[in-house]
């Protein structure tokens, strides 16, 4: 449960916290939420190149575990949802984490996340309260009256929305076992400490599946499911020896699971979880038939039996899935001229601008060209035009937020032979097509983007 630290072999080549941070403001992908107040801790902003990616992020999961399947089906539930979900859910009892104070500097930390009595704040000694155990659901009041009646949460994870509808969508869709739900959304936690930039907020989203199957089918799909996680990582580009898969141990398991595993990066922080694969047995939809009273049992035709359904959750944190494609994908190196140059090597899925347009000088003659070839790509694919500084520079700066391709209009293209350079972020390689055939090129190199 905590943000582990250490590192291992792999560790020297990883991109610090800070380095990130810094880019990621600079170049407008995450700033820091109601900056020009101060900020409020544990929410961020994605800026323009920030919303780009996540929203890639959010494709690239849905394309491959919803539209790619045949046995996925997507919802969006509201994230109000009736106060009861979570008393069934247990939410309302149990997810809480032990919290202490200092008494000397006032500072407040979870107490699991301690390693000694020593503050590290204060650097004092057994200055801590006892541990009180604090629920992490975000409340909020329905209606003008703001009394208990009236309460609701802002709800702590999306999978709820999916457990309350699992009569609706069998029914509507008519779907066989075993068959699974995939949502995207926000979801908010009251941590006591929220830190790591977006590793840890308290506003974020999650993709999860709740994969609904026969009890006697649930560890088979539970290890396949975990398979199929791992190969999503790997098809857009994420570094094998930065993954893991960890099996969780017997003392970590929620009552309710058989059996969890976590799929960890090695963040700039450490080894840390990025992804929850769980096999909940049939934990949510019991409770929720008996808090609601509603029948959620499933019918077997071939087996001629009621049962209620097991289910497999692979649960990820978008936030936290970006923050891993950030650091995985950035790399420095030093050019013939002895300049750094600052690669994000981004899957072109993920990348949040695909094609860079670049004329060579802000000539007059190579304008009207130039913005001629922008506006053919940009229907295509997200595509930034820039004609301020050195071309060199301006290369530096696509590199440095990722975009696979560059597209360079010359003096050549306008005066001999209407074509022009695409320049590849990764090998820097150059070669010459025509603008009649350009949209064709870009679309060879881009494979695969959706
Ligand atoms: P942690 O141990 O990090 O507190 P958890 O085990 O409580 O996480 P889950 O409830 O399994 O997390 O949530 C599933 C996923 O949602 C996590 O793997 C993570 O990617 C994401 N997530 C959970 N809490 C946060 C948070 N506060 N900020 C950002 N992402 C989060």
């Amino acid at each position: 449960m905590t943000d582990k630290k250490g590192g291992d072999a792999a560790g020297d080549a990883r991109v610090d916290m800070e380095t990130l941070v810094s880019l990621c403001k600079r170049r407008g992908f995450i700033f820091q939420s109601s900056e020009i107040y101060g900020g409020l801790a544990g929410a961020w902003d994605y800026g323009p190149l920030g919303v780009e990616m996540k929203n890639n992020v959010k494709r690239a999961w849905w394309r491959a575990n919803v539209q790619e399947r045949d046995d996925m089906v997507g919802l969006d539930a509201a994230i109000l949802m009736h106060p009861e979900v979570w008393r069934a859910s247990g939410h309302l009892d149990t997810f809480t984490d032990p919290m202490v104070d200092c008494r000397a500097c006032k500072s407040r930390f979870r107490a699991d996340e301690l390693d000694s009595d020593v503050c590290p704040s204060c650097g004092q000694r057994g200055t801590f309260t006892e541990p009180r155990m604090f629920n992490l659901m975000l409340r909020t009041f329905v209606g003008p009256v703001q009394d208990d009646a009236a309460t609701v949460y802002l709800r702590p994870e999306t999978a709820a929305g999916i457990f309350v509808n699992f009569e609706n969508v069998l029914t509507t869709t008519r779907r066989k076992l075993p068959f699974g739900v995939a949502q995207v959304g926000k979801s908010f936690r009251n941590e006591i400490t929220p830190r790591n930039f977006i590793f840890r907020t308290r506003e974020f989203e999650q993709m999860e599946i709740e994969y609904f199957c026969h009890p006697e089918d649930a560890a088979r799909l539970h290890a396949q499911w975990m398979r199929d996680r791992m190969a999503w990582y790997a098809r857009f580009g994420m570094k094998a020896d930065r993954l893991r898969l960890r099996a969780h141990t017997p003392d970590e398991l929620s009552h309710y699971s058989s059996a969890t595993s976590d799929v960890e990066y090695l963040f700039p922080i450490g080894w840390a979880e990025l992804e929850g694969i769980a096999n909940r047995g049939n934990f949510d939809l019991t409770q929720h038939a008996k808090f609601s009273g509603k029948d959620l049992n499933y019918y077997d035709d071939e087996r001629k039996e009621h049962i209620v359904p097991h289910v497999i959750e692979p649960s990820l944190g978008v936030d936290r899935c970006l923050l891993a494609f950030l650091a995985d994908a950035y790399d420095e190196e030093v050019d013939e001229k002895g300049e750094k140059r600052v690669v994000l090597r981004l899957h072109p899925q993920i990348a949040p601008v695909k094609v860079a347009v670049l004329p060579l000088s802000r000539n007059e003659k190579l304008t009207p060209t130039a913005r001629d070839v922008y506006a053919r790509v940009r229907m295509h694919w997200m595509t930034q035009y820039d004609d301020a500084q050195s071309i060199g520079r301006r290369y530096r700066r696509q590199d440095e937020i990722g975009t696979p391709l560059c597209v360079t209009v010359d003096f050549q293209t306008v005066e001999e032979d209407q074509a022009v350079t695409i320049r590849e972020r990764d090998s820097m390689a150059q070669v010459r097509v025509p603008i009649a055939g350009l949209v064709e090129a870009l679309r060879e190199r881009l494979v695969d983007v959706g």
